[in-house]
């Protein structure tokens, strides 16, 4: 098996989740510490455990990024009991309600750009700050090829902050790269976690509703995000910057 994050420490926001825990795994199976982030503490203590259990390096931080001061207080508790923060991935984020742009509730707006956007911005403006001052390091953010890939009715919210999260890594990326902090994204497109489900929908019937949709023929495992993820967080593509890789089976080539 390839190590090719022995004696770095990664970071994983929304950690316990579909996709983060998929990352978390992925990073920890090639020598990574992980520090899984969330506002569940047991959903991450179960995460934790399940890494510890395969011989990984796994710890937990608590942090709700839409409090003030709590993605501050996340980056110092990774720096400050595991010595240095190598990569970070963000991760966070929410579907919020769905519906026409007119019957979008503000409360519920303002609830998507706080996690998915601003989220990102405050993770990655405290993770870079340590980063620069400690010799670099590489951050990948969660995007979604909902956004400035493509677009579904009645998810003005969800796109708008992903399409953000797109161009806010574009953009911090020339901003930060001449100080070793090399930024990208991932945009997945559907994916085999609850948050592609509808409400009330099973596995198999949003299988079967995807089917058409995805030129693929269904969403992907998590773990193929992860492999998108940790591929660039690593030094093999050490020359990309401000890449936003779109992982969604072909539905928006
Ligand atoms: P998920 O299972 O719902 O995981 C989302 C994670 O975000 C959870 O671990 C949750 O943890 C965390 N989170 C939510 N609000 C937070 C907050 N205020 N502060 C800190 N953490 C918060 O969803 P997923 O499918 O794995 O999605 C992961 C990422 O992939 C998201 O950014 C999503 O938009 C993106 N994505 C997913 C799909 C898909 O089909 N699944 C497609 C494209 C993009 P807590 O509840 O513990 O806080």
């Amino acid at each position: 098996m390839r190590e090719r994050f022995t004696g770095r420490v990664v970071l994983i926001t929304g950690g316990a989740g579909g996709i983060g825990r998929a990352l978390a795994r992925a990073f920890a199976r090639e020598g990574a510490t992980v520090v899984l982030a969330g506002r569940d503490e047991s959903a991450l203590t179960e995460a934790v455990k399940e890494i510890r259990a395969e011989g990984g390096h796994a710890d937990h931080v608590v942090a709700d990024l839409t409090v003030p001061g709590d993605a501050a207080a996340m980056v110092a508790a990774v720096t400050g009991r595991h010595g240095g923060l190598h990569v970070a991935v963000n991760n966070a984020g929410i579907l919020g309600a769905t519906g026409p742009v007119t019957d979008v509730d503000d409360d519920d707006w303002r609830a998507v750009i706080d996690v998915n956007l601003t989220g990102v911005f405050l993770s990655m403006k405290h993770e870079i700050a340590h980063m620069r001052a400690h010799g670099g390091g590489a951050i990948v953010n969660v995007s979604s090829n909902i956004g400035v890939h493509g677009r579904l009715p009645g998810m003005a919210a969800y796109a708008a902050s992903k399409a953000g999260v797109s161009v806010l890594t574009r953009t911090a990326a020339i901003d930060h790269i001449g100080e070793g902090v090399r930024i990208n994204a991932v945009s997945p497109g559907a994916s085999d976690t609850p948050m592609s489900l509808r409400p009330g929908e099973s596995r198999a019937d949003r299988d079967e509703r995807l089917r058409a949709a995805i030129p693929a023929g269904r969403p992907s495992d998590p773990s193929e995000v992860a492999g998108a993820v940790v591929w660039l967080a690593s030094d093999e593509s050490a020359y990309l910057v401000g890449h936003d890789m779109v992982v969604d089976g072909g539905t928006t080539a």
